[in-house]
């Protein structure tokens, strides 16, 4: 699905002289990197704060720590997502209040907020799914109507530009009161292990994320809230910098792979390829098709068969998922969603894909409806 091995190669100097000089320094922790990383990443994505953590599941935790979320408080979630999103409401004791993706984009459906409304709610947690920006204006707009909170969770977004009506351009994270990322190793910024970022434009909020993420103190030793110990490892700042330089180019080189798929599925009776969201650009972290008038699971065997690698993001929404069976809904509660389960599948996307191996894939594919 990804090629990091390719991809480390093609940056193996800078990568190798950056891990030396952490080697060399021994600053592991909190070392000077991980202050440029977050002032570089801060430049990239026009957020004036960048705290990093350990991982994007951490930050969505963090963020709604710091917003004070209270137990048996709401968030309106989409259903159609990586289960850390929920997971995190459900840990610190709040309640999902799912609602349905749209089926072309796969991006929240804003039309859902209105039913998921009610006294306890208080934040929002739009997904940029797959690498594309939600309906952030009509989802920001909603909120301040409500006066609930927004937090963005961009793990597979980063680099994505949202427009807004009036012209105005924001970057996928830094449009609600916190985004939220990760570089987990295969999203499109990835280090070479666990870690994570939280975004904001606020002053007040970054202190607090800040603390949170450093058990809760601002000076040692004195804990002035419950905090977490969730900390970015000097060793992957260094990497990410040096990665976050090549970020756009490797956002285009998915643009180009995502282009040739959509040209060799356009008008394909059994592929519907995605599509793009009118005012967000796309940075592609997956490019997944629906399988219409086939079975998706014989494809995706097929395909395996050939040495074609091929995922399914998501098999079950949440709203069906064990754990989660305890809010209380039920099949047929989000359609979409359900629906989409049955039919997505993702095909591999990278930034080192070799025009002939994507050749193949497209072939191969074509092949199993012939
Ligand atoms: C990867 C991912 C996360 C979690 O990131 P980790 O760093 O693995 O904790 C959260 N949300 C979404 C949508 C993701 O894709």
């Amino acid at each position: 699905m990804v090629d990091l091995h390719s991809q480390y190669l093609g940056i193996k100097e800078e990568i190798d002289h950056a891990i030396q000089q952490v080697l060399d320094s021994t600053a592991f922790i909190n070392g000077p990197e991980v202050k440029l990383f977050a002032e570089e990443l801060g430049k990239y994505t026009g957020s004036a704060f960048v705290i990093p953590c350990a991982n994007g599941t951490d930050a969505l935790q963090i963020a709604m720590m710091a917003l004070d979320f209270q137990p048996g408080d709401e968030v309106i979630v989409p259903t159609f997502t990586y289960v850390a999103t929920v997971e995190v409401i459900a840990l610190l004791g709040l309640k999902p209040k799912f609602v349905d993706v749209l089926p072309d984009t796969y991006e929240l459906d804003p039309a859902g907020l209105e039913k998921a409304l009610g006294p306890k709610v208080v934040g929002i947690v739009p997904v940029h799914l797959y690498g594309q920006c939600s309906n952030m204006e009509y989802i920001l707009g909603f909120a301040k109507k409500h006066g609930l909170k927004v937090i963005e969770d961009t793990a597979q977004a980063i680099g994505a530009v949202y427009t807004f009506s009036d012209g105005r351009k924001a970057q996928a994270g830094t449009m609600g009161e916190v985004g939220t990322t990760s570089f987990f190793p295969s999203k499109n910024l990835g280090c070479f292990g666990d870690g994570g970022a939280m975004f904001t434009q606020d002053p007040v909020l970054a202190e607090k994320l800040r603390m949170i993420a450093n058990h809760g103190q601002k000076k040692k030793y004195y804990h002035d809230s419950i905090g977490v110990n969730s900390r970015l490892d000097t060793l992957q700042a260094a990497i990410l910098r040096v990665k976050l330089k090549h970020l756009d180019r490797y956002s285009a080189s998915r643009n180009e792979v995502a282009d040739r798929y959509d040209q060799a599925f356009a008008n394909h009776p059994n592929i519907n390829p995605p599509k793009r969201a009118v005012n967000s650009t796309h940075v592609f972290h997956q490019y997944t098709v629906q399988v219409e008038g086939a079975s998706r699971d014989e494809l995706k065997d097929y395909l395996q068969s050939k040495g074609v690698p091929s995922m399914v993001y998501y098999p079950v929404p949440l709203h069906l998922q064990n754990a989660y069976l305890e809010f209380g809904y039920h099949s047929g509660d989000f359609p979409v969603a359900e629906s989409l389960c049955k039919k997505v599948l993702s095909f591999p996307i990278h930034t080192e894909m070799e025009v002939s191996e994507q050749q193949y894939i497209i072939q191969t594919v074509l092949d199993f409806f012939k």
